[in-house]
């Protein structure tokens, strides 16, 4: 498992609260015999706040193999900025940018219901294997999963879809009550209402958040309206008579899906093995992607 990279810092690609991500060019690595990337993405944080970067490449380390996650190739420890000595992650480069970044440039009419199609079975396969393995990631939203260039044989769409930020990430069935804040980054936008209201977050919890993710993508705009105060969607998803509004347009598959995914309590919920053979998904005829 690769150490000694040496790389040359590029571009920022994203900035978090711990710390930044860097496009890095990747000069030689020790480990000849093993195939590596030229390019990659460094996540890095000064070292004394680097904990939860740390966690986060142990979580990716019980969970490699998956070709729809983000693959983490390393950890190693440099002397940074101003002499500060920083904890850098290397990991495969989302080239396509972010899967909000693509809902961004439909200008709020979604993507066409192939290409949500074909992102929603790899997210779906994704979180299975995260699940199986006996994880929750606990963060799913647009802004944390990434594009890469889809080079199947019967590839159908430009890209696919890899999970990233493992941050927020726990072991499953061992929840530790935190504070409701505690429970997202950013925004609150993606919480289940078992996390806002009993804050527990197990496997359910991701599946609510994929519905959110594929009704955004097949609608361009997120589930509850963005403008909204942060205390005011907490008291939508939380409140027993509020949910997601589930458009009319949309096939009668999509509808039928997203339903599984926002049932209210967590035990009714389909899992992702069950959505992964749900109608929404049979049209797809092609596995290559
Ligand atoms: P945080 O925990 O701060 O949200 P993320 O891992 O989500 O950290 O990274 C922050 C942002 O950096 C992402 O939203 C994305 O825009 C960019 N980014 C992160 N990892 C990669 C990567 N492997 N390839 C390309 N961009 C990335
Ligand atoms: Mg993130
Ligand atoms: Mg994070």
């Amino acid at each position: 498992y690769g150490d000694g990279f040496s790389w040359i810092r590029g571009s920022m690609l994203g900035k978090g609260s711990f710390g930044s991500v860097y496009l890095a060019t990747i000069k030689k690595s020790r480990s000849k015999q093993s195939y590596f990337p030229s390019v990659m993405a460094v996540k890095s944080a000064e070292v004394s706040v680097s904990g939860s970067i740390q966690k986060e490449r142990e979580i990716f380390s019980n969970i490699q193999g998956c070709p729809d996650i983000i693959e983490c190739f390393g950890e190693e420890t440099t002397m940074g900025d101003h002499g500060v000595m920083a904890y850098n992650l290397l990991l495969e480069y989302g080239s396509g940018g972010t899967l909000a970044t693509r809902i961004k440039k439909s200008n709020g009419k979604g993507l066409p219901e192939f290409e949500a199609k074909v992102y929603t079975r790899s997210l779906l396969r994704g979180l299975n294997h995260i699940h199986q393995i006996g994880y929750v990631h606990c963060d799913m939203k647009p802004d944390n999963i990434l594009l890469v260039p889809n080079y199947g044989r019967n590839a159908i769409t430009e890209f696919r879809t890899k999970i990233a930020d493992f941050g927020l990430a726990k072991r499953a069935k061992m929840s530790k009550k935190r504070k409701l804040e505690a429970y997202w980054r950013g925004t609150p936008m993606y919480l289940s209402p078992e996390a806002v209201r009993d804050r527990v977050q197990e496997a359910p919890c991701d599946v609510w958040a994929l519905g959110c993710i594929v009704l955004e993508m097949l609608t361009g705009k997120p589930v509850w309206d963005e403008k909204l105060k942060v205390e005011e969607i907490l008291r939508k998803i939380s409140a027993e008579k509020e949910s997601p509004k589930i458009p009319n347009e949309l096939s009668k598959e999509a509808k039928d899906f997203l339903k599984r995914c926002f049932m209210r309590r967590p035990m009714y919920r389909m899992t992702c093995e069950m959505l992964l053979s749900h109608p929404f998904l049979q049209g797809l005829k092609n596995d290559d992607d």
